[in-house]
């Protein structure tokens, strides 16, 4: 759990657009990197210059990779570039209930079965490259796989079980990437939304706790551009509408192409921090990736807020080079 002096009582901010509300939902899989900063700050300027209602959510459901005291240095971090919130930090893997409700609804409607199929037997029906990062392959889940028979029960809870992904494509429009169609049945097939640690998947708490907590507002990494689509349809099959709007953002990623990872050397906030980095280096880093500057120079968050636009930004990833290492540390 997160020490009690980090969470914030709710604030409505004098003008607040009460109709409004997103969420920062950091994962304390490792501590925030540069990447992590630039989404989460951004989604935090749009929100305070809309006046919406900012919620924190810390995503600690994805137990083997929660690393013990993240969520403390997550939120500590938050506060040291300046981004605030107004409702949270709230966790998911006290809410387990709310996941199993959800699943039992999906049962409910046959739209759900478990499958203890392992990695291989599923990867040798077919495979496809992911298109958020070249090096990694998202592996399709083929209908010739499914069971005979689809149950109408939730039953056991440790076994994965997946949803059966129907044929028509999945449409809808992001606010800086255009028109989407996904064709899940052909780059995913019948995805996990319950795992066999007795926990619900990515895809299924996310589309849960973002619907029970009002949120209408999505902003985040292009890398879960396709899975806005596998959210959509389980906001459709739960009938938790109306689908938040969503917009999603340029990655960070290093010289080589690649998303900004350990390999890039150590780009996490914190170690920056340690070695003398100022908040405002890294927001006028920030900002002269999203072409508010043309040069690196240091930069207010108040300033960020003030100048920040979705138009200047573009849909082109980011590349974190040496000089920008160089600058952080000078
Ligand atoms: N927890 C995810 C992350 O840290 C974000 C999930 C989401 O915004 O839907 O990348």
């Amino acid at each position: 759990m997160y020490p009690q002096s980090l969470v914030h009582e709710p604030k409505f901010h004098p003008q607040s657009d009460q109709t409004s509300i997103t969420r920062i939902a950091p994962s304390p899989t490792g501590a925030l990197h540069l990447g992590n900063a630039m989404s989460f700050l951004i989604n935090w300027a749009i929100a305070r210059k809309h006046n919406w209602h900012i919620a924190l959510r810390i995503e600690d459901l994805d137990t083997p990779r929660v690393k013990p005291g993240v969520i403390k240095s997550t939120i500590q971090t938050l506060s040291w570039i300046g981004i605030d919130w107004d409702s949270g930090p709230t966790t998911q893997a006290d809410q387990i209930q709310r996941y199993q409700q959800a699943m039992e609804k999906l049962a409910s409607q046959e739209l759900t079965y478990p499958c203890s199929l392992s990695r291989s037997q599923i990867e040798s029906a077919a495979s496809a490259p992911h298109s958020g990062d070249p090096g990694f392959h998202e592996i399709i889940f083929d209908i010739s796989l499914r069971p005979d028979r689809i149950p109408c029960l939730f039953s056991d809870v440790d076994t994965n079980w997946r949803f059966l992904v129907s044929p028509e494509p999945v449409e809808f429009c992001d606010t800086l990437y255009g028109p989407q169609s996904f064709s899940l049945l052909d780059t995913v097939g019948d995805f996990v939304v319950w795992t066999k640690r007795g926990t619900p998947s990515y895809q299924l708490a996310v589309v849960v706790d973002d619907a029970l907590s009002g949120v209408n507002q999505i902003i985040r990494g292009s890398d879960l551009l396709d899975s806005a689509a596998r959210q959509i349809l389980l906001y459709n099959a739960l009938k938790l509408g109306p689908i938040p709007n969503y917009t999603h953002l340029p990655l960070v990623k290093g010289e080589d192409g690649r998303r900004l990872a350990k390999r890039h050397g150590d780009t996490r906030i914190d170690t920056y921090t340690q070695r003398g980095t100022t908040p405002e280096q890294i927001i006028g880093l920030i900002a002269f990736w999203c072409k508010i500057t043309k040069e690196r120079a240091p930069m207010s968050i108040q300033e960020f807020k003030e100048r920040f636009s979705l138009d200047t930004l573009g849909t082109d990833d980011i590349t974190f080079t040496s000089e920008d290492d160089q600058w952080l540390l000078s």
